[in-house]
C-alpha cells in the first residue's frame, strides 16, 4: 500500500518533482532489451491449498452468496487437530473495529458508518457438521475443530457456505459511486509458521496480511452490467440476457480480490506474455495508466526477475488510500486519474506494482516485518524512475525523502505495524527511512552486489513466506552485514 499521501504531503514530496518529470519525460528511455534472470521454476514443491469458491452477487442488497471448498494441506512439522482462518469481514462490523483512524472515519464512509460482516452458515467436512467458533479482537478468527487430526503432508477437505455484506465504504473492502472493491473478503487460511499459528485481527496500520501461496478457482455470477478485475485470469465467460457468469483461475497466489464497475473504460496492452489491462474511470487518462503499468512491469522485470504470470491489472477505485497491492491486480485511488495529479498517479501505480515482487511472489508477515516489503517496494519506486527518467530526478526524490525522514522524530524501521502510533509515523520510518537505509546499502556494496543479491532473493523465496532474519542472512552470505548498515543509518 501507500499511505503517505495525504493531501498535505502529496503537495510537498511533489514540490520540484513534477517539473522534472515534465523535462525528462521527453528524454531517454535507456532500458535496453537484455534478457531478464530466468524466473525459478514454477513447479510445485509441495502441495499447496487450494480454494474453489462460488460467488454469487446481489446488487441490491451488496451481499455475496458464497460456497467455498477448501483443501488444506498441513505444511507444518506437527499433526493439527484445529484450523484457523481470518474473516476480516467483521473487523467492519463495528464502528469501533473499522481499521481506519479516527481522522479518516470521514473519507471513510462518507455516507456515515456502514457495516460489513460475514454471516456463516455452516462448515461441513464430507457433509457432516464441523464444529467452529469466532473470537479475535474484532471477531474476524474462525476457528475450526478438526474431527480427525490431521497428519504433516496430509490435507483435509472443507465446505462453507456464507453471506458476506459489503459495507459502504471506500476502503480496500466496501463500494462507493463507482466501484465495488472486494477484498480481504473470504474465509482464508492463517499462516502457520515457525512462531505457530498467526491470528492477527485486521490493525488500522499498514496492511495487516499474511497468507500462504495458494490455488484459487471461482465461479462468479455478476449483473451483466458489470465489468470485473480479479486476481488471474478469466478462463471462461458466459452471459444470459442480465448475468454473466465469470469462471477463474488464479494459481500460486496468496491472496485473490476482484473489483466491480458500470463505468471501466478497459485499455489493454502486452509486455512479453503478460497481459496489462487497466480498468480505468477517467478515459482520458486510460492510456497513460497502461503506458505506466507496462514500463514499470519491464523495468521490474528486468531488474528482479520474471513476473511468472500471465496477467495484470490496474483498476481505478474508490478508495482514499492512494494504492493497494493484491496478486496480479492493484487498487489505485480513482481521483488521482488527472492531469494535476499525473505525477503520483505514476509513483503509486510503479510502487504498486513493485510490491507484485516485494509481497505478491515473495511474500512476508507484513504484521509483526511490514518493513522487509514497503521499504524495499519504496526503494523499488525510485529505482523505476531512475530507470525511466535518469539519475537526475532519482537524485532529487531521494533529496526529498532524506529532507522528510530528517524532518521527523527518528524511530526504529523494524517495528511491527501495531509499534507505530499513526500511519504519517509508520510511512516516514518504514517507507521513507526504510527506502534510504537501501539506498545506502546499494552504495556501500556496489550495484553489482546490490542487485544480483535481489535477484537471488526473488528467484530463491519465490512463492515462499521469508522471514527478515532469512533476507538479512542471504546478505551475510555475501559479505555484507545489511543488519548494521540499517541499523546504523539514521
Ligand atoms: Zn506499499
Amino acid at each position: 500500500m501507500i499511505i503517505n499521501f495525504t493531501k498535505r504531503v502529496r503537495k510537498l514530496l511533489s514540490v520540484g518533482i513534477i517539473a522534472l518529470v515534465l523535462v525528462a519525460s521527453g528524454g531517454v528511455y535507456f532500458y535496453n532489451d537484455k534478457k531478464g534472470i530466468p524466473s525459478a521454476n514454477l513447479a510445485n514443491e509441495k502441495e499447496i491449498n487450494r480454494y474453489t469458491i462460488d460467488v454469487v452477487f446481489d446488487d441490491e442488497s451488496k451481499r455475496l452468496m458464497c460456497n467455498q471448498n477448501i483443501e488444506y494441506v498441513n505444511n507444518t512439522k506437527s499433526t493439527l487437530d484445529k484450523l484457523y482462518f481470518h474473516i476480516y469481514p467483521n473487523a467492519f462490523s463495528k464502528s469501533e473495529f473499522a481499521p481506519f483512524e479516527k481522522s479518516e472515519m470521514k473519507q471513510a464512509y462518507p455516507n456515515g458508518f456502514n457495516e460489513g460482516y460475514i454471516d456463516l452458515k455452516n462448515i461441513l467436512n464430507n457433509g457432516k457438521k464441523m464444529a467452529y467458533k469466532v473470537s479475535g479482537d474484532k471477531n474476524d478468527i474462525l476457528e475450526v475443530e478438526l474431527k480427525n487430526s490431521i497428519k504433516p503432508g496430509n490435507k483435509v477437505s472443507i465446505d462453507m457456505k456464507y453471506n458476506v455484506k459489503i459495507p459502504n465504504s471506500q476502503g480496500r473492502f466496501g463500494y462507493g459511486e463507482n466501484t465495488v472493491n472486494v477484498a480481504n473478503w473470504f474465509p482464508i487460511a492463517s499462516v502457520n509458521d515457525a512462531n505457530g499459528w498467526n491470528l492477527n485481527s485486521y490493525e488500522t496500520v499498514g496492511d495487516p496480511f499474511y497468507s500462504d501461496t495458494s490455488d484459487f478457482y471461482l465461479k462468479i455470477l455478476l449483473p451483466k452490467k458489470y465489468k470485473m478485475g480479479c486476481t488471474g485470469k478469466v478462463v471462461k465467460e458466459t452471459s444470459d440476457s442480465d448475468k454473466t457468469l465469470y469462471e477463474v483461475e488464479a494459481r500460486q497466489v496468496r491472496d485473490f480480490a476482484f473489483i466491480l464497475s458500470d463505468k471501466f473504460h478497459v485499455d489493454s496492452d502486452k509486455y512479453n506474455e503478460v497481459n496489462i489491462n487497466t480498468y480505468n474511470l477517467n478515459e482520458e487518462l486510460s492510456k497513460d495508466a497502461t503506458y505506466i503499468a507496462k514500463s514499470s512491469m519491464e523495468i521490474f522485470s528486468e531488474l528482479f526477475g520474471k513476473y511468472p504470470y500471465d496477467t495484470y491489472s490496474v483498476i481505478a477505485s474508490d478508495f482514499f488510500i492512494g494504492g493497494m497491492e493484491y496478486p496480479t491486480l492493484i487498487m489505485i485511488d480513482q481521483s488521482l486519474y488527472n492531469k494535476r495529479d499525473k505525477f503520483l498517479l505514476e509513483y503509486v501505480i510503479a510502487h504498486e506494482t513493485a510490491h507484485q515482487w516485494w509481497y505478491s511472489v515473495v511474500g512476508n508477515n507484513e504484521i509483526s516485518e511490514p518493513w522487509l516489503d514497503e521499504a524495499l517496494t519504496e526503494y523499488s519506486t525510485i529505482l523505476y524512475f531512475e530507470k525511466k527518467y535518469g539519475d537526475k530526478l532519482a537524485k532529487k526524490l531521494i533529496d526529498n525523502m532524506e529532507l522528510q525522514a530528517k524532518s521527523y522524530r527518528s524511530e526504529d524501521i523494524f517495528k511491527p505495524v501495531t509499534g507505530y502510533s499513526n500511519s504519517i509515523e509508520y510511512s516516514l520510518n518504514v517507507y521513507t527511512k526504510g527506502a534510504l537505509a537501501f539506498h545506502e546499502v546499494r552504495k556501500e556494496v556496489g550495484d553489482k552486489v546490490f542487485f544480483d543479491t535481489l535477484k537471488e532473493y526473488y528467484s530463491t523465496y519465490m512463492h515462499k513466506n521469508v522471514s527478515s532474519a532469512e533476507f538479512v542472512k542471504l546478505w551475510n552470505d555475501k559479505g555484507v552485514d545489511i543488519d548494521k548498515i540499517i541499523k546504523e543509518y539514521k
